[in-house]
């Protein structure tokens, strides 16, 4: 581990936007813990990385179980030495009717994708106010905070959640030199985002709908995250990047 080499902990690094994030962040020369709940997915991700020479390590950890969170960062911290960066991006996106959804599926959605963002910030504040630069980057997404999907209300709830924890820790850790902001992806391809549009034809007019022509990749959140998390980025707090290829600004225009 080099002198002044970064550290970060990423959640739910396993596969899609997370696994991006990692992959970035250790092929520029950070030290990467990355966690999840899939032991063999985060062994398979080590190994290609050490593959190309690149170093991460995997923690196991299920962000519902109480404890897993200051428990992780720990584990982390321990690992890596130092905590300069926590980069949350685990999350679920279930669809549930407003008139099928559960308490459970309400609480295992805002447990997953916002409980565990304040716990883990909440565990991560001390380390990172050893560090000359702390950041936190919370995965948010336009849904929700600017959008709202039908079946999606205890995801929208979470994620605009998350904006309104970010916005109040950014304020809350000024005085340590952290900085704490989000990157709120539009539509980005993961097998996870494939399977909630199962439906024929469904990405194809998604992607007819996003001015850029596409659907975006892990690589493009994984670009502003790492800007977020650089020293660079130090006086930029409680802001969210969106990273949507133009999704959200399209003005609706009536039609004669
Ligand atoms: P994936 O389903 O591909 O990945 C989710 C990751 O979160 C996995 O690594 C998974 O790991 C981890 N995870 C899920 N539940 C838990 C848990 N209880 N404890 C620990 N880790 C968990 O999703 P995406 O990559 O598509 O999404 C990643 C993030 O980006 C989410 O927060 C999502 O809301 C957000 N986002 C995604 C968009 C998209 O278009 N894809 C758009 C906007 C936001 P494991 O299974 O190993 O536990």
């Amino acid at each position: 581990m080099g002198e002044n080499r970064r550290t970060v902990l990423v959640t739910g690094g396993t596969r899609g936007i997370g696994k991006g994030i990692v992959e970035r962040l250790a092929a520029h020369g950070l030290d990467v813990a990355f966690s999840g709940r899939d032991r063999s997915a985060g062994k398979q991700v080590e190994a290609t990385l050490a593959a190309e020479g690149r170093a991460a390590q995997f923690i196991h950890a299920d962000l519902t179980v109480t404890g897993s969170a200051a428990g992780l960062v720990a584990a982390a911290a321990a690992a890596l030495g130092s905590l300069d960066v926590l980069v949350h991006n685990a999350g679920i996106y279930p669809e549930h009717a407003l008139g099928d959804m559960t308490l459970g599926d309400w609480h295992s959605v805002l447990d997953t994708n916002l409980t565990s963002a304040f716990l883990l910030a909440q565990a991560a504040a001390p380390e990172l106010a050893k560090s000359a630069a702390g950041r936190i980057v919370f995965i948010s997404s336009i849904t929700g905070p600017r959008t709202g999907i039908s079946g999606l209300a205890h995801y929208c709830a979470s994620k605009g959640g998350i904006d309104g924890l970010m916005r109040a820790l950014a304020v809350e850790l000024a005085s340590q030199g952290t900085t704490v902001n989000g990157v709120a992806p539009g539509t980005i391809l993961t097998e996870s985002l494939a399977e909630l549009y199962a439906e024929p034809g469904l990405m194809e007019s998604v992607t007819r709908i996003i001015p850029a022509g596409r659907m975006g990749s892990p690589d493009d959140i994984a670009a502003a995250v790492e800007f977020l998390a650089s020293p660079d980025a130090g006086f930029i707090t409680g802001q969210s990047i969106i990273v949507d290829g133009g999704q959200t600004i399209p003005e609706v225009q009536g039609s004669s």
